[in-house]
């Protein structure tokens, strides 16, 4: 099985979960921006965080053999914190950078104008540079929020079909097929979608534009939850084949739309990233 995670927050990871996943077949991951669990206090904090997706986390990841590739953007919740807002206006000079694959993950957490404006903003951002757009739909008042998030697309400059809608599950899939939109699933350990769920709605929907990814980050979750899903599909029949395509061909055609992913070899194992290893001790 070779796996693309096309949303998952590695920073927040360990060695040992980058050991596992690529052992499992994980051999390629998209991390997009968002928020640190507590609010950033200046627009600084944010261009750090965006130079260690352009360089630190992908060189870690290269030493495990996983190909790291980033989305960038002001996430949804603190499009809300005008301490933050600034960022929209920096991050044309991030997104020409060759890792960027995507902008996101935009989209709504609360439905408050000033996401309305970072959403709206950020399609055209994307638009602009060339690139697809990875949007996080809401966990509250999911249907509600997928209607508001397909309208808004549908009113900016970037197609539907360069758009993926992530968090989906069985109240929102419709819409967001209908829309025209690629489709994506967060599959986590104990709440949201679950592995079974997963292939319910595969069965139900096919898995044309479906992405599966584990979101894991810093709160309970499983980077290996793609692996699982995969295994889930084969046990209730679908073929080799089905499998590949939504772990690992349905990502790659949606991130290379932007015409930047890169899926060469890592970079060598054992260089140093401006001087330091992740093997600590002077190895
Ligand atoms: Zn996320």
């Amino acid at each position: 099985m070779r796996i693309f995670d096309p949303h998952i927050h590695m920073t927040s990871r360990t060695t040992d979960d980058y050991e596992a996943m690529r052992a499992a077949g994980v051999l390629a991951v998209v991390e997009p921006a968002f928020w640190l669990g507590q609010p950033r206090t200046s627009p600084a904090s944010f261009y750090d965080y965006f130079d260690a997706l352009l360089g630190w986390e992908p060189f870690r990841a290269a030493q495990f053999g996983v190909a790291h590739h980033c989305a960038l953007a002001l996430n949804p919740k603190e499009a809300n914190d005008p301490r933050c807002t600034e960022v929209l206006e920096e991050l044309p000079r991030y997104l020409v950078k060759d890792s960027v694959v995507a902008v996101g993950e935009i989209g709504y957490d609360s439905m408050t104008p000033a996401e309305d404006h970072a959403l709206a903003a950020q399609l055209q951002l994307a638009a602009d540079h060339g690139l697809p757009a990875l949007v996080h739909t809401p966990h509250r008042d999911k249907l509600t929020g997928l209607r508001r998030t397909v309208d808004v697309v549908r009113e900016s400059a970037l197609d539907p079909e360069r758009v993926l809608l992530d968090h989906l599950n069985e109240t929102t899939v419709e819409a967001a097929k209908d829309a025209g939109c690629w489709l994506g699933f967060s599959v986590y350990p104990d709440t949201k979608m679950d592995e079974q769920r997963m292939v319910a709605i595969l069965a139900e929907y096919g898995p044309e534009r479906v992405l599966v990814n584990s979101a894991a980050d810093w709160g309970r979750s499983d980077p290996l939850k793609t692996v699982r899903t995969g295994e889930a599909m084969l046990r209730a029949g679908f073929s080799d084949d089905d499998v590949d395509r939504v772990l690992w061909r349905n990502p790659v055609e949606f991130y290379g739309l932007g015409g930047r992913l890169d899926l060469g070899p890592a970079a060598a194992a054992g260089a140093l990233h401006e001087g330091n290893s992740v093997l600590r001790g002077g190895e």
